[in-house]
């Protein structure tokens, strides 16, 4: 029998042939730059915006606001240190014809003020628009969201409604993410429109792992396409330590983006949840579920207990600087973590994405293979 995975690849093939072949020959070109070349890359096939890092929420495992957030220290200025719309424009104008992914990210994407004129924008280029969001402004902006064409909408739940509300330290937060997302339904219907796709984004913690069911119960209320489990990137003292003193050694950088994701998980029932994961993976349902990293059941146990742990499932291998980038809120280029190549306040997004500073930082990672932080980063386990 398929499983889930190849499921999924082949669902996505019969879906839309051109577009799968399409990506498969971005990975091929992707493996031969990252194992035969010089530093040097294809153009990115994501391209990630964070528009702001201002956020209305304070969950408990965010990285920026969280228990060691690293934006919590920001002063109100470096906190409205962000780039403008027209900047954002011309750099988007000057990419439109690679046609990358444009996926939004924050803090609260829609506390950017020109959010709807950005992603307009992005969508007259004929871009493929993502939006990640916590919900909370959602309702309000229901119709617009559907009528500018937006793709994909990504919504971050953590269980049900008190479990949702406790990790994201708002008591409503829960009831306005759900009635926003019904808004979305509710406009698709009444424009005709299939688009944007809702995507639930859960992320197992201490907090919610006992709670798996229940988001799977909600999620089936709500037309999602897809639901994606991800198990919480977090960072040891040890850990930490140990990427701070390499990337300080090798880029004379200060892991500040890392700093936020010092946490440690409190007790639990590992057998428990990797029984859960399991059950979750083999479900059969209205829309796929899926884990990432996809461990094993063993891997499971020795992520959550084991400092420096080591996927044997994985090739432990990152390919996230050959494919993908982030736009910091501040104009910042990086490919990793506070590793900054260059800003599109002062240059183009093509000019900055190979040149050399880039392309040196490809090349030690290939050599390096892994930084002690890339075990605990999603980016690791997606090739
Ligand atoms: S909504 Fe997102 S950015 Fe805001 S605190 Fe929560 S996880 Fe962090
Ligand atoms: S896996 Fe490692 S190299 Fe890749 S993005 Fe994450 S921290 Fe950076």
């Amino acid at each position: 029998m398929l499983n889930l995975l190849s499921k999924n690849a082949f669902r996505k093939f019969l879906r839309d042939p051109a577009n799968a072949t399409r990506k498969g020959l971005e990975k091929i070109a992707t493996h031969f730059a990252a194992n035969a070349l010089d530093g040097w890359s294809p153009f990115p096939t994501n391209i990630t915006f964070f528009l702001t890092y201002r956020c209305n929420l304070r969950c408990n495992v965010c990285g920026q606001w969280g228990v060691s957030g690293y934006v919590k220290g920001f002063s109100g200025k470096e906190l409205r240190d962000e780039v403008d719309i027209d900047t954002l424009k011309r750099r988007i104008d000057e990419i439109a014809s690679e046609k990358t992914a444009i996926t939004l990210c924050g803090g609260e994407v829609l506390l950017y003020n020109q959010w709807f004129e950005f992603m307009s924008h992005v969508k007259s280029k004929g871009l493929e628009c993502v939006l990640t969001t916590n919900g909370s402004m959602l309702e309000a902006n229901a119709r617009k969201l559907v009528e500018i064409g937006l793709d994909k909408l990504s919504l971050s739940l953590d269980g049900p409604e008190a479990v949702h509300n406790a990790a994201r330290g708002a008591p409503d937060i829960f009831g306005k993410a759900m009635r926003g997302l019904q808004a979305v339904n509710r406009w698709k219907k009444e424009l005709g429109s299939t688009t944007p796709v809702l995507e639930i984004g859960c992320t197992i913690s201490d907090q919610n792992y006992k709670h798996l069911d229940e988001v799977v119960a909600i999620a089936e209320t709500l037309d999602v396409s897809c639901l994606i489990f991800l198990h919480l990137a977090f960072l040891r003292d040890e850990e930490f330590s140990s990427q701070s003193r390499l990337f300080r050694e090798l880029f004379d950088v200060e892991s500040v983006h890392w700093s936020g994701y010092r946490y440690m998980p409190g007790a639990m029932d590992l057998e428990y949840l990797a029984d859960k994961v399991a059950e979750l993976k083999n479900r059969d349902g209205k829309f796929p579920i899926i884990i990432h990293p996809d461990f094993t059941r063993e891997e499971i146990l020795d992520y959550y207990t084991k400092p420096f742990f080591r996927s044997k499932s994985y090739t432990n291998k990152c390919l996230a600087p050959w494919t993908s980038v982030y736009v910091l809120p501040n104009g910042d280029v990086s490919p990793c973590s506070s590793f900054v190549a260059g800003n599109i306040r002062k240059e183009s997004f093509k000019s900055i994405w190979n040149n050399q500073k880039f392309k040196d930082f490809r090349k030690i990672l290939r050599e390096k293979e892994l930084f002690p932080a890339c075990i605990r980063c999603c980016e690791l386990y997606k090739h």
